[in-house]
């Protein structure tokens, strides 16, 4: 199934006969290849015997967007603006909220292709363009495997029910998707939208968010995305169920910040880790490690994407269910053996030393190890006067730190630390019945001094380096 359940009209203009090209607005997979919203839109103008024109509106002031986060996007927008170019395609970047080049360029389109957002401002991005164009906005929904209202018409209560659901329907989309030539020449409109030739100069020229600095740990762009994936699956997939959550070891990906800017495809990956050569099972827990990434980059990133789609408080402590808020709430008012705020917790000044490494490791890489990111979420509520208040530090500094961050997976992420898609357990003081996690249990896990050791390493490197 490669395009079908994908699409969805937004309007309900009729197509409009005098238009000069199809406009495909990227907003969210911003990326030339295995790109679903893309691929339609090349196709349509074929069919129109029209050129095709991409447009990306860059908003200055997107919510909890700062230098490191435009940084790393622009980076990825000047490489797919050149392979877009390679394609036949001009890729015209406006320096203005995408409403606004949208409808602009939308005036003389004949029809407007957009991939899909589940976040609430770029929902509403679309919801405003659909009513003041004059022609058809199709959204393609090109950043997941299977479309989140395939998978499912309701908010799922937690992995283990989606998980069947998605699995019912992986065989239909987990399919290469092919590139189509464009017939048409691109139109090339001179001197249209901001260079992205010096990106230095254009981000300081930028009136944008200066809470958090560039970091060089990671570099945006679909093929930085490509070469992780290799260096992945050449040396890490084979041990990936045995040592992914070991935050001393690095076992991971690290392509979450290529997914949250849709510089690579999940379907992309899905296919090459399927498709790598054999490997055994691995040697500790017996789960395959193909079947071990499968389930985060399929099963709980799709999970993240339904929460978000289906919840419209999903950035608030009310989207928890009845179990995790009672019992947080009849434990509010518990004694806390450490209470800090969001300056302390910012700075990386709590007496936990591994809490301090991770909070660390976020600032001063843009990402943090995944397991680091349960307890440090868990700590915070501990830590805290109120669950509401651990809630919103929580989301603020991974939103601002993290390089995939303001994504369906951090919202989630943060609302697991206080039950969301989890189950209740033994009840004790601060959490109530929400899961707990200790420094004991990193102590008997991993080397978590060398993680720490890691880390310290890190700050020194990068104090020298001024
Ligand atoms: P890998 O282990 O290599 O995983 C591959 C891919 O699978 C990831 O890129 C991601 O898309 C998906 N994945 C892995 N773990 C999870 C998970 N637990 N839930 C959903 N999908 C997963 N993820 C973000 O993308 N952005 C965030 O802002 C974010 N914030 C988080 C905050 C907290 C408190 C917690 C507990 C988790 C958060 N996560 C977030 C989820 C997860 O930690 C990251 O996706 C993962 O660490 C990314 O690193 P990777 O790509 O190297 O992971």
């Amino acid at each position: 199934m490669i395009y079908g359940e994908r699409v969805q009209r937004l309007n309900d203009e009729g197509a409009s006969g005098a238009g000069r090209y199809v406009l495909y607005w990227m907003q969210r997979a911003q990326r030339a290849t295995m790109n679903h919203a893309l691929e339609f839109a090349v196709r349509k103008a074929n069919e129109l015997r029209l050129p095709l024109l991409a447009v990306f509106g860059i908003t200055q002031r997107f919510p909890e967007a700062n230098t490191r986060s435009y940084a790393f996007m622009l980076q990825g927008l000047q490489e797919t603006e050149r392979a877009l170019h390679e394609r036949g395609v001009q890729l015209v970047v406006r320096m203005q909220p995408p409403v606004e080049a949208v409808r602009d360029l939308g005036s003389e389109a004949a029809l407007v292709v957009v991939d899909r957002s589940y976040l609430r401002v770029p929902r509403r991005w679309r919801a405003r363009v659909a009513r003041r164009l004059s022609c058809p906005l199709v959204q393609v929904e090109s950043d997941v495997v299977v479309p989140v209202e395939t998978a499912s018409s309701k908010e799922e209560y937690a992995a283990y029910t989606i998980r069947p659901k998605i699995h019912e329907h992986l065989d239909a989309f987990l399919v290469p998707l092919e590139e189509t030539a464009l017939q048409r020449d691109s139109l090339g409109l001179p001197g249209e939208g901001v260079a992205l030739g010096d990106l230095e100069a254009l981000l300081e020229r930028m009136r944008i968010n200066r809470s958090a600095d560039r970091v060089d740990t990671f570099r945006g762009g679909s093929s930085q995305a490509d070469e992780l994936l290799d260096d992945f699956i050449a040396h890490k997939l084979e041990s990936y169920a045995d040592r992914r959550n070991d935050p001393s070891l690095d076992y991971l990906s690290h392509m979450s910040p290529y997914l949250h800017f849709g510089q690579i495809s999940p379907l992309e990956i899905a296919l090459r880790i399927r498709g790598a050569e054999e490997i055994g099972p691995a040697k500790g827990n017996g789960e395959h490690p193909k079947d071990a990434y499968l389930e985060e980059l399929i099963v709980r990133r799709e999970l993240s994407m339904n929460f978000c789609a289906y919840n419209p408080e999903y950035d608030a402590l009310t989207c928890l269910p009845d179990w995790a808020r009672e019992t947080l709430e009849a434990h509010a008012g518990d004694r806390r053996e450490y209470v800090y705020d969001q300056r302390a917790f910012e700075a990386g000044r709590t007496h936990d030393p591994y809490w301090n490494a991770a909070q660390q490791e976020m600032v001063l890489t843009g990402k943090m190890h995944g397991y680091m990111r349960m307890y440090w979420g868990k700590k915070i509520l501990e830590w805290t006067p109120s669950p509401e208040e651990a809630h919103r530090i929580a989301l603020e500094l991974n939103n601002r730190y993290e390089l995939d961050g303001r994504d369906p997976n951090g919202f989630t992420g943060v609302a697991w630390c206080f039950g969301k898609h989890d189950r209740a357990w033994a009840e004790r003081d601060v959490y109530g019945k929400v899961r707990y996690m200790s420094a004991g249990g990193l102590e008997r896990k991993f080397d978590i001094d060398a993680y720490v050791q890691k880390i310290e390493r890190l700050e020194a490197s990068q104090t020298r380096e001024g």
